[in-house]
């Protein structure tokens, strides 16, 4: 049975159109298989076979393309079609059969008009943007975008030069290179659609627009559309040559800065629109065609996807995580309204939790306050919030040196001191007042969460809910259990972590969990490479032109020596040799070369300004310098090698549930470049063999580090981490 219904009507009733076959429109009802109205193959073809007898239809006025489902339009092309993508020829061919047709529906003899209610995504935006008209639901589930280069591709059904013959150069490369979601309202302002129309009854609302729209012709939709392409600017930059030549060298340096040129989709989706917005439609498409047939059956594009489906994972759990509903209805409470603490409150109040923020000391209440301020005002500056939606949000905040508000509490968040005794303390004061359907979450780092809830006669309630700093920019949240945490309590914190938008990570409770634990062997790497004469600024700059978010002594001026030492003292004491800190790390802490905090660290820090801290360059002598590496290869090998080794040692004990979530973890929570598809993913693409064999030679030259079994036993099967 087709997914797509041929129904003439002049009305709508319900869902569908009453059957009527003088009926003056013709309406294609899109009612897929999938529950989001997917594009899969099958619905491709369906729909192939639906437009030819859809165009035999005479004296019909209109059509009228719509979806069946509440809340989805269209959510997108099937990750099935870019997974199993392999031939280049092919994906050319599969995409200028899309795009013509999607071009049939600017091609009947009469004007056909599309029904947004809902989610419209990628090819769903695609499809809707070969009609003529474009109508949106103006409801919060109406989300409009083209997310395509986040998968590594560009919008490849006709999406990237159709959308630029509709909004000009400018215009079109704002959507497609951000990638967003747009609400209705934003689409309309933007001219990505032409008219609104309330949630309520929507189907009779946008026959009566259609009805106005072909009273005059469809005059004013165009009238419209120029007018929002008539500005001096618009008409300077789309109107000339030199105009569109400087939007596109202006897009592409941003692209670069941001990406380091290791991102090839946003770069073709420039080229393509720049074409596009001067040549004719037919050769722009094939050009569209060409580039993603290039794009999607490359590496980068496949990593994305495979990240994009461990993402979803997350986000949206699975069958086999326990169960447990945040309650909307309930408040959080934040214990310590320090770095963490204001961070994570900051989050929940702009997520519409209400929040009581208690500290011992007023100081810290006082900046933590004034952390949420700026987070709330810089969103307002930003247009996300109105005034009255900031000053509501604000008023759900209440703070101060007590503790009030347990009874409505569905969480209790501590972010106090890292101390055993501290966070026991906490603990043991406020269990016997802890609601019974509340949980208590620590933030602790490296603590063990077994060891806080021992003995307390809430335990079972109590559950690690490690956020990353900053918290408002950082997606990842580990989720611990301890030995006494029940399974409605890790579900309940994974409800909660995911209301606050972040990618939830269940890790054992185990020294340095998982990310801080892989990550400290890049910090001691560095040192290692630095105290054997390989030069700290080339070491962060290969970091950073590798894809890293920053290198690592930039890194550890960020974090502070201090706690970054702290942290790898407690991952010695229980992993051994391989987490030992060099004495340059504690000779520096000792004479306060802590890092930004400090204003010196690796760096001399004044203001935004840094330079690499030369009093403290290690004299070495020419022996020491053979075979020292001084090129980008070796440092990245050097200081990415141990992180592997120290991530097969977490799948080999548990720590992290598959490779999936640990690649997730590791860009989410440092950044790790996604474009190589994670720390596994590239463990994988280079051959377990290789760094087996570079762990090994790093080990004969004087590294503590050994290969792990688990690794070793990979490399001598010649297996992948991702069977
Ligand atoms: P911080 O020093 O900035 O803040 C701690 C706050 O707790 C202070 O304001 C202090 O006055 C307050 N406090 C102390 N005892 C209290 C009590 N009994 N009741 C209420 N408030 C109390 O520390 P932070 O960096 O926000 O770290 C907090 C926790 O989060 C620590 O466990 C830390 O290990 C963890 N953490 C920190 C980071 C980070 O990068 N800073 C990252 C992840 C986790």
């Amino acid at each position: 049975m087709s997914q797509f219904k041929l129904i003439r009507s002049s009305v709508w009733d319900g869902v569908f159109p009453t059957e009527d076959p003088k009926g003056r429109f013709l309406h294609i009802v899109i009612d897929a298989e999938s529950n989001a109205n997917v594009l899969s193959r099958s619905v491709l073809e369906d729909l192939k076979k639906t437009l030819p007898r859809a165009i035999e239809h005479d004296g019909i006025q209109a059509v009228i393309v719509s979806s069946a489902k509440d809340g989805y339009f269209i959510s997108g092309a099937d990750l099935d079609i870019i997974e199993s993508a392999s031939d280049p020829d092919e994906v050319f061919d599969q995409c200028r059969l899309t795009q013509d047709l999607f071009g049939n529906f600017s091609g009947f003899p009469v004007p056909s008009f599309c029904v947004i209610n809902g989610v419209c995504l990628g090819g769903g935006l695609e499809l809707a943007l070969g009609c003529s008209v474009r109508i949106a639901v103006n409801d919060p589930s109406t989300r409009i975008g083209l997310p395509e280069v986040n998968l590594g591709i560009i919008p490849g059904f006709g999406g990237t030069v159709r959308m630029t013959r509709l909004l000009g150069l400018r215009g079109a490369l704002q959507w497609i290179l951000p990638a967003g979601r747009m609400p209705a309202k934003a689409a309309l302002i933007r001219g990505v659609v032409d008219a609104l129309v309330a949630p309520e009854g929507f189907r009779t609302l946008a026959i009566k627009t259609i009805d106005t729209m072909l009273s005059d012709n469809l005059k004013s939709v165009v009238a419209r559309r120029s007018k929002l392409r008539s500005g001096f600017l618009s008409r300077l930059i789309d109107g000339t040559a030199l105009g569109r030549y400087f939007v596109s060298q202006q897009a592409l340096k941003t692209v670069r800065k941001k990406t380091g040129g290791k991102m090839p989709a946003p770069e073709k989706a420039i080229e393509v629109a720049s074409y596009a917005a001067s040549n004719s439609l037919e050769s722009s498409l094939v050009l569209e065609a060409r580039q993603i047939s290039q794009l999607v059956t490359g590496t980068i594009s496949r990593n994305l996807v495979n990240i994009f489906q461990d993402s979803e994972r997350s986000r949206r759990g699975t069958h086999e995580e326990p169960t447990g509903d945040w309650d909307d209805e309930k408040s959080l409470i934040v214990l310590g309204a320090g770095t963490m603490g204001s961070g994570v409150a900051s989050v929940a109040l702009q997520k519409g939790i209400p929040v009581r923020l208690r500290d011992i000391s007023s100081d810290s209440l006082l900046s933590g306050l004034k952390v949420i301020g700026n987070d709330l005002h810089q969103r307002f500056k930003k247009r996300r919030v109105t005034t009255q939606k900031r000053d509501a949000l604000l008023s759900s905040l209440t703070y101060g040196k007590e503790l009030h508000g347990l009874k409505k509490c569905g969480c209790v968040l501590e972010a106090v001191v890292e101390r055993m005794d501290v966070k026991k303390s906490v603990l043991a004061d406020i269990a016997d007042r802890l609601p019974e359907d509340a949980i208590f979450a620590t933030n602790t780092s490296a603590l063990s969460v077994t060891l806080i809830q021992e003995n307390s006669p809430v335990a079972d309630r109590v559950v690690g809910l490690h956020f990353f700093n900053p918290v408002p920019r950082m997606p990842l949240v580990e989720v611990i259990p301890g030995e006494w945490t029940s399974p409605e309590t890790v579900g309940k914190a994974l409800s909660l972590a995911r209301k606050l938008g972040k990618y939830p990570v269940i890790v054992k409770d185990s020294p340095g969990f998982l990310v801080n634990r892989i990550l400290i062997p890049y910090m001691l790497s560095a040192s290692r490479l630095l105290l054997t004469g390989t030069p700290g600024p080339l070491i962060d700059e290969v970091a950073r032109k590798h894809g890293l978010p920053m290198g690592p002594f930039r890194l550890m001026d960020e974090v502070g020596l201090d706690v970054g030492l702290e942290v790898s003292n407690t991952l010695f004491a229980a992993y051994g040799d391989r987490y030992k800190a060099s004495s340059m790390l504690s000779d520096m802490v000792q004479k306060n070369w802590l890092g930004k905090k400090s204003k010196i660290g690796f760096y001399r820090h004044q203001g935004r300004q840094m330079t690499w801290n030369t009093t403290n360059d290690i004299p070495v002598n020419a022996s020491q310098l053979i075979n020292k590496p001084r090129t980008p290869d070796p440092i990245i090998a050097a200081l990415v090698d141990p992180m592997i080794d120290e991530a097969a040692r977490c799948l080999e004990e548990n720590v992290v549930q598959d490779p999936g979530m640990l690649d997730l973890a590791m860009i989410m929570g440092t950044g790790f470049p996604p474009h190589l598809g994670g720390l596994l993913r590239d463990a994988d693409a280079q051959g377990l063999q290789v760094i087996v064999d570079r762990l090994e030679k790093a080990h004969g030259a004087g590294d503590p580090r050994t290969p792990s079994s688990y690794l070793c036993k990979l490399a001598h099967a010649n297996e992948p981490f991702y069977s």
